[in-house]
């Protein structure tokens, strides 16, 4: 049977096109931000935590290797480009094969000697199958709510981010709905954990948003707010360093809505990496922390009480 060509279809033929998306590749994925996350925690001030973290990112790598999530069913593909509404919610839609991915990382971190940690890892392991996939619910869904829950998130996070990166990397460019709002992630509805301005090939100089579940990014124009899309009153802001202000990893705030994001420029540091990179320049939110701008959304890998974070715009001060 012949089939129409989609505008997705004729863009994905043609190579010379910039990409629209950028599905993930789970192997290199976790790889190159563990290899980030390393690197960062050089002579950090929190480099204890970063090297933890890169350990808990190659775990990912290791587990990335052994999952395969099922196909999406086409039905669900052709409803949500209908409605351009994001393909597979994350949280209406939880791959059971986490729960063996959590097995993995649980075996992996008992190796750590980390006292604080050892509740967590037997808390995790003693949990039944409803019990995870009900934490795996508030954890897509930021509502923290039980006891331990904030304790327990950055590893079931690190779990679910395996087989979401699998699924979105069994994906087509073309399956991927073109949505609105541009801001949520068109394939699992995730906010996005920061942008990345990226080098090389058809994807030199534009910027893409990156989900902080499953990884897809995708192609968001330049000095737009990627929290409420306005192209007014966007700006940027660096920390201070001996040389200058460091370009790598800027906040880019709105006055519009009153948030900002990070975006980290592979022109100035090529192996900068949109996940790892949050993590690293964690002073560039104790900074952002003084000014009216609250953070969009939180880093997958460190979620904080709901208090803690940045105040609301609308206890703003201009
Ligand atoms: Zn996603
Ligand atoms: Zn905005």
């Amino acid at each position: 049977m012949q089939r129409i060509l989609q505008p997705g279809d004729i863009e994905a033929l043609d190579h010379t096109q910039p990409p629209r998306i950028r599905l993930p590749q789970p192997a290199s994925l976790f790889a190159e931000r563990a290899a980030r996350l390393a690197q960062k925690a050089q002579g950090h001030p929190i480099g204890e935590y970063l090297q933890f973290l890169a350990r808990l990112v190659r775990a990912q790598q290791q587990a990335a290797g052994t999952v395969q999530t099922a196909a999406p069913d086409p039905a669900l593909i052709a409803r949500a480009q209908q409605h351009s509404m994001p393909l597979l919610p994350a949280a209406e839609h939880i791959p059971t094969e986490w729960q063996g991915v959590l097995d993995q990382l649980l075996t992996t971190l008992k190796n750590e000697e980390n006292l604080a940690l050892a509740p967590v890892l037997s808390a995790l392991a003693a949990m039944n199958f409803e019990a995870r996939q009900a934490l795996a619910r508030r954890v897509l869904l930021g509502l923290l709510t039980e006891p331990g829950d904030l304790a327990a998130a950055p590893i079931a996070m690190a779990a679910l981010q395996v087989v979401f990166a699998d699924r979105a990397s069994r994906l087509q460019e073309r399956d991927i709905p073109y949505t609105d709002p541009a801001t949520v992630c068109p394939v699992c509805a995730s906010a996005p954990v920061a942008s990345v301005q990226r080098i090389g090939a058809r994807a030199d100089g534009l910027r893409f948003l990156h989900c902080g579940t499953c990884a897809t990014e995708w192609h968001m124009v330049r000095v737009k707010c990627s929290h409420c899309e306005s192209t007014e009153g966007v700006r940027y802001q660096g920390l201070e360093g001996a040389s200058g202000t460091d370009e790598s990893v800027l906040a880019e705030t709105c006055d519009q809505c009153h948030h900002y994001r990070k975006i980290a420029h592979q022109d100035k540091d090529p192996l900068a990496e949109p996940l790892a990179d949050d993590l690293a320049s964690l002073m560039l939110d104790l900074l952002m922390a003084e000014t009216p701008y609250a953070r969009a959304s939180l880093n997958p890998l460190l979620p904080m009480a709901e208090a803690e974070s940045a105040p609301a715009p609308s206890t703003a001060t201009p």
